[in-house]
């Protein structure tokens, strides 16, 4: 059986008891390393798990550079997945589980590695958990949307005009991958002051930060964990 098992947005209280118990049945957990010219980076994901009592031996690290060129990454993934359906032939009963942050369905690299396995013909199961913009939500407290309010996630890059109609809607807007679009938040902070503005990073890490003081955003460098919520209420 090849699973995705989503983590949650960081904090590990908050996997899914379903999610929990498939790490703690897997054979392997295929778990992602970030890197950049600087090396290797701690993996967040294998943190969380160890500190849920995963053993060691279960935990299978995997390179992935972190780079605006995403040659490196795709590779990174299809060896990933060929290296689960090598496993997989040569061990029918072994139970594998890829890991992905928040939920494994939503803007997810999940979604290269499951490509690369199904086309070569196995079958993958999916296990859904918290999408860090649902806990950064929590966070504020109240509704994401509420009534007839609609909700647009824009995945940190859009034409001017997509983000135009976004500021100008009734709206709420959820930004991902506040990296690449940090000029055009801060500008649309100052040109929009009548919409309401909150600032997450790291939700549920050791280093989380929010504030929902539009000055405040303005003083930040926008990492690429980071969500930005515009509400119209
Ligand atoms: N599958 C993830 C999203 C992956 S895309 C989910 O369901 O949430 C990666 C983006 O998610 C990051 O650029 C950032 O915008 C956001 N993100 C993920 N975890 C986060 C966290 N703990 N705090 C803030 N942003 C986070």
């Amino acid at each position: 059986m090849i699973y995705f098992v989503s983590l949650g947005p960081g904090d590990p209280e908050l996997i899914t008891l379903k999610a929990l118990h498939t790490l703690q049945r897997a054979d392997c957990i295929y778990t992602p390393v970030p890197t950049t010219s600087k090396g290797r980076h701690t993996s967040k994901a294998a943190e969380m798990m160890r500190s849920l009592g995963i053993r060691e031996e279960q935990i299978q690290l995997y390179d992935l550079p972190m780079s605006k060129d995403r040659d490196g990454a795709l590779e990174a993934y299809t060896l990933v997945a060929d290296e689960v359906v090598r496993r997989q032939e040569s061990e029918p009963e072994a139970l594998l589980v890829i890991v992905a942050e928040g939920d494994c369905g939503f803007y997810s690299s999940s979604a290269y590695i499951g490509e690369h396995i199904e086309a070569r013909g196995f079958t993958t199961h999916q296990l859904c958990g918290v999408p860090a913009f649902i806990a950064c939500n929590s966070l504020l407290g109240g509704q994401l949307v509420q009534l007839e309010e609609q909700c647009t996630v824009i995945p940190g890059s859009a034409t001017q005009e997509e983000w135009s109609r976004a500021w100008q809607s009734p709206h709420t807007i959820v930004v991902m991958k506040g990296s690449l679009c940090e000029a055009e938040i801060k500008e649309a902070i100052q040109r929009y002051p009548e919409r309401r503005w909150h600032y997450f990073e790291f939700v549920g890490m050791p280093k989380e930060f929010v504030t929902s003081d539009p000055e405040e955003i303005q003083g930040r460098t926008f990492p690429y964990f980071s969500i930005i919520i515009s509400k119209c209420r």
